[in-house]
Parts: C-alpha cells; structure tokens; sequence
C-alpha cells in the first residue's frame, strides 16, 4: 500500500488555500503549504486590502479638499506618499503575520518555497526535497496580464502599485476593467493626472452599462481622460525621464507612469501540470469540474487558477467546500448564483444578480425601477455627483432579478441587497420594508 508524507499538499497560500488547509486540518488531515512569495496572497498583499486602504486613502484626500467648505481650515496642506505607503504596508505584514499564525495553530507544514508537480501524488520543492500527498490543491492564483509592445517592461502593474517609490504627476491606466477605475480614482484623487485608456468602447463590461456610464460622467467631471478604442502600441522614454505612449489612432500621450491593467492570466505556467495530465484551457486555466476535481484524480484546484470567477470571496467558498467533501465527507458545494461584486472605484459601484440585458434574454417581462439622486453627503459639501439605483424585477413573479448601484457606500449596501435577492424576495417585499431615513440605502424601498 501507498504511504504518503501528507494527506494533503496546497500550492499556494493565498485567500483559497489557506482556507483549504485550514478546514482540511480541522478534520484531522495532515496538511503541508507551499508559498513562493508571501503568505496571505494576492489579495491580503497585492489585492483587495491594501488596494481598499489606499480607496479610504484616496476619499480621505477628496475629504480634505473640500474640508473648508465645513468650517475646517488646514494652513499647510501636504501629502506625504512615501509616508502612507509604508503604513499600508505594515500593516499588510501585520495580516501575513496573522495568516501565518493560523497556519501554525492549526499544524499546517509551511514551506517557504516554491513547489512544482511532479506527478499524480508527487510535489517537489525548491530545495530539492521531494513529499508524497495523498491529495494535492492546486490554489496558486493568477497574475497581471502584460502587453507584448515595444517598451512593454517600462510599464507597471498593479502588483508595483503599492510599492512606487513617489506618486507620478501623470499616469494612464490600460484598460477599463476592475484594476484600471479603482486605481484611476484613487491617483485622480491625490491629484496625479490620470488618462484611462482602453481598447474597445466601454468600460466594465458585462457590468450594468449605466452605472459605467454614470462613472464615466463622474470620472470626466472630477479631471479623469478617457480614451476609448484606444490600442496601446509602444511606450518610449524620453531623455528628460518621462514615458511616451503612443497608441494604434494615433494618440500619443506623454506620462510618468504607464499602468497595465488588461486582466489576470491563470499562474499555472512551469508549475509541472503536464507530468499529472492536468488539462488546461486556452487562457491557462485549470479546467476543474463542480466539486474543483481537476483532470488528474489527485489534484483539485481553487480560486484564480482556474479562471472563472477571480473573486477571493469565491476562491475562500471553493477552498472550504473542497475541504469539507473531501476530508469531511459533507456534500458541500459552491454556488455561483448572485455573487454580489463591486468595483471599488471613486464613487464605487456594487451588483449583484442579472444586468438589464441579461435578464431581459431570460425573462420575457421586466420591470425596471431607477433612482438618480444626490446623496445629502454630496449635497453638503458642494458636490454635483449623484447616484443612480436600478433595480431589475420579473413583471411576472414580481422577484428582485438584479440591483445596480453607483454612489458613496454602495457595495456597503449591495452586500445585505444580495441576501434578498439570493432569498426571492419580492418588489413588494422591498416596498413594504419601512425606509431607513435618511440614508441612501432607503432609496431601495422606496423605488417606484
Ligand atoms: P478585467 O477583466 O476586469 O478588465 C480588463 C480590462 O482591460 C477590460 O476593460 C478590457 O476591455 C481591457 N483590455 C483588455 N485587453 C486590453 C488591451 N490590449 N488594451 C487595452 N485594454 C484592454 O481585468 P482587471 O485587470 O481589471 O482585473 C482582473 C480581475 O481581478 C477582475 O476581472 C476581477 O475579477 C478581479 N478584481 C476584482 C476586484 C474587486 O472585486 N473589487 C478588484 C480588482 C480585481 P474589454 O472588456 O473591452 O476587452
């Protein structure tokens, strides 16, 4: 009989695999991690947190801005970056201290290195030490995509965005997803002239178009350029330091910093996938079934890698439902039905359930409610930015399908909608919920 080192073996422990592992211990298995760079992942390093620290950053810059109109007087306004990075930073290190502990609490082998498959129930480390596990998690993540152009490595990525030595004066942000309008509010917001330049004619796509519209509009009354079908073709420096980028219409826009920002791609490269027939899809993505069970019997993947839904929240779900069918015997699935996502822009949109377009090829009568309004917020310090509802419902049934918003605390908002939505509930059910006032959550009740 095969005796194995480990029960399970996790490449990778970001927000998936240390969830994984953690609930796979908890059963009694015994659980060894690789981690080539830092312990806490994309997310807890280079993602989601110190990226929404550097947004509460970023509002508290607009904040100061228009402080005098409150009565406050500030005489020698100044922002230091260098000073804020480093805070953001440490408590980053504060977080991988915290991941690590658990790891630790719950007797879970961390190597610090990293691990290459090296068949069915064979992983390989760096330093050249070889372990047989019974099962192995493949929960490594993805990486910022890069453009092939001439000039291509005077560009960053998100991943050099929180580590920038100073803040350019000016920057232009590739692409018009999730990455390129968090990032174009907060530098707008400290004041670096910010372009978003993308490829096709819109930005966010397969969100609600009228919340992207409505942030374009906003973008374009706060400074930020956009540029639409606009096709990056090279970056030059210039002798005096600056970037030039040029563009396939033509355009050519002079920065200081070029910021890619065009999608993550699966990290499943040289990771030794092909000596366990793990199949792969075009983009490099590990093709898994429902339950994350990967083309080899042995090896299941969670999270980014797999390409499907790059959202932590869902890597966290596939990495406990994983570990609690297979270690804990429990029928325990993930399921996709409306993932509440936001994009944490300036002001920031949430979601969750169908868009207009999408409900409307699957129901044949839709009710749509809108809301435009200024939030007393705004109102009170002077600014004309206002926020827009939608709320998408089945005339027949007369159920919540979809909930779009844009403005201050809107993903706040969105996260309690999405249990209502995910429960059934009715317009009706909103409408006879009594208004919290005054908020602009009430709006949701109130629509008519
Ligand atoms: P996205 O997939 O969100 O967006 C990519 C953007 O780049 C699209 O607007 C796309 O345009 C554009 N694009 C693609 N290729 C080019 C090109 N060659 N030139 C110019 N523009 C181009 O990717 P992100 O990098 O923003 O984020 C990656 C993923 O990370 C997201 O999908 C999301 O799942 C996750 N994420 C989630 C966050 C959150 O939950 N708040 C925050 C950050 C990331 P088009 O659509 O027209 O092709």
């Amino acid at each position: 009989m095969t005796t194995y080192d480990v029960d399970l073996f996790v490449i990778g422990a970001g927000s998936g695999g240390v969830r994984a592992s953690r609930v796979a211990a908890s059963y009694g298995a015994s659980v060894a991690i690789a981690e080539e760079y830092r312990v806490g992942g994309t997310c807890v390093i280079r993602g989601c947190v110190p990226k929404k620290m550097l947004y509460y950053a970023a509002d508290f810059a607009s904040d100061v801005a228009k402080a005098d109109r409150l009565g406050w007087q500030f005489t020698d306004k100044k922002f230091d970056w260098p000073h804020l990075r480093d805070v953001i930073l440490s408590d980053v290190q504060r977080l991988e201290g915290l991941y690590t502990q658990t790891l630790n609490n719950n007797n879970i082998k961390i190597y610090q290195e990293r691990a290459v498959i090296e068949g069915p129930h064979q992983i390989g480390l760096a330093s050249g030490k070889k372990i047989k596990a019974r099962h192995i998690l493949v929960a490594v993540g993805a990486e910022p995509a890069r453009l092939d152009i001439p000039g291509a490595e005077l560009a960053v990525t998100s991943n050099e965005m929180f580590l920038l030595p100073e803040l350019p004066k000016r920057a232009v942000v590739i692409g018009g997803g999730y990455i390129a309008n968090e990032f174009a509010g907060i530098l707008n917001s400290f004041g670096v002239k910010t372009v978003v330049a993308t490829h096709g004619d819109i930005i966010l796509r397969g969100y609600e178009q009228e919340m992207a519209q409505r942030l374009v509009e906003i973008g374009q009354a706060h400074g930020i350029h956009y540029q639409f079908n606009a096709a990056l073709s090279s970056i030059v420096r210039e002798n005096d330091g600056s970037l030039t980028a040029t563009f396939s219409n033509g355009t050519k826009i002079e920065t200081d910093l070029v910021l890619f920002a065009i999608g993550r791609i699966p990290n499943s490269k040289n990771l030794g996938l092909e000596a366990a027939h793990v199949a792969l899809d075009k983009k490099g993505g590990i093709i898994v079934n429902e339950e994350n069970h990967s083309s080899c019997s042995s090896i299941y993947a969670v999270g980014d890698v797999t390409d499907r839904v790059q959202l932590t929240p869902v890597a966290i779900r596939e990495g406990q439902a994983f570990a609690d069918r297979v270690f804990g015997n429990k029928k325990a699935s993930v399921d996709y039905t409306t993932i509440p996502t936001a994009v944490f822009s300036h002001p920031p949109l949430a979601s969750a359930g169908l868009t207009e377009e999408e409900a409307r090829a699957e129901y044949k009568n839709i009710k749509i409610y809108k809301s435009s309004f200024r939030p007393m917020r705004n109102a009170l310090i002077g600014s004309d930015d206002r926020a827009l509802y939608k709320m998408i419902v089945d005339g027949h049934s007369d159920r919540v399908l979809g909930l779009h918003l844009i403005g201050p605390d809107s993903p706040e908002i969105v996260q309690l909608a999405a249990v209502a939505i995910k429960a059934g509930l009715t317009k009706q059910d909103f409408n006879d919920t009594i208004a919290l006032h005054p908020t602009s959550a009430e709006e949701l009740v109130l629509l008519r």
